[in-house]
């Protein structure tokens, strides 16, 4: 995911879909969305259809984890699927584009901050592979913006990064 927000790996979304990229899960498995489980008489429901179980694993995922921060909810961009990833991605590049033609320096210096919400592995991943963008790419795509400027923030709770949960 953090390649894919850098342009570390290029992904066309047709890519992602076909079989190159991915294994198409439709060729192993029914894909279809469970609408409600039925623990007494043990059955699935998938719209009109049902499926009698024996023993039931549910294993639907998590959300993005905000920690109660409700200001990360309005502003932050979260980074749980490739297509979120590339929001992010087109999200950093518009901003370059935008700090190019811009001519008030706080608002340009806005544009080049990136600030990253919790060190975990992933935090640490998406600031190491911005920082690889600021010294190796971003010098030869934007050769007139001061990359100086650009100030790549991690910010963790509690007293160190990649804390043991
Ligand atoms: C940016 C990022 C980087 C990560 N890097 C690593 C890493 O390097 N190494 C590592 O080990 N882990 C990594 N992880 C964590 C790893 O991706 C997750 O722990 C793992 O994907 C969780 O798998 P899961 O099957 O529990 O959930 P998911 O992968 O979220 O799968 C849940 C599935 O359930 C489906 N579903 C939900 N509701 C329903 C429903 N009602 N009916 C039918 N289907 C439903 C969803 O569509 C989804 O496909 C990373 C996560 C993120 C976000």
């Amino acid at each position: 995911m953090y390649q894919v927000a850098t342009s570390a790996l290029e992904v066309n979304p047709l890519h992602i879909l076909s079989e190159k990229f991915s294994i198409n899960l439709k060729h192993l498995f029914q894909i279809r969305e469970v609408t409600n489980i039925d623990h007494q008489k043990k059955i699935i429901e998938f719209g009109n259809d049902t499926l009698e179980y024996d023993y039931l694993v549910i294993a639907s995922g998590a959300k993005t984890n905000y920690f109660g921060n409700e200001g990360l909810t309005i502003s932050a961009m979260p980074m749980k699927s490739i297509l979120e990833s590339l929001d992010l991605r087109t999200m950093l590049l518009q901003n370059f584009e935008h700090a190019l033609l811009i001519n008030n320096e706080r608002k340009k210096q806005g544009m080049l901050n990136v600030v990253i919400a919790g060190a975990g592995p992933t935090g640490v991943e998406l600031a190491g592979a911005l920082g690889e963008l600021k010294r190796s790419v971003f010098p030869k795509d934007y050769p007139e913006l001061a990359l100086s400027k650009m100030n790549i923030f991690l910010v963790q709770i509690g007293d160190h990064v990649l804390p043991l949960l």
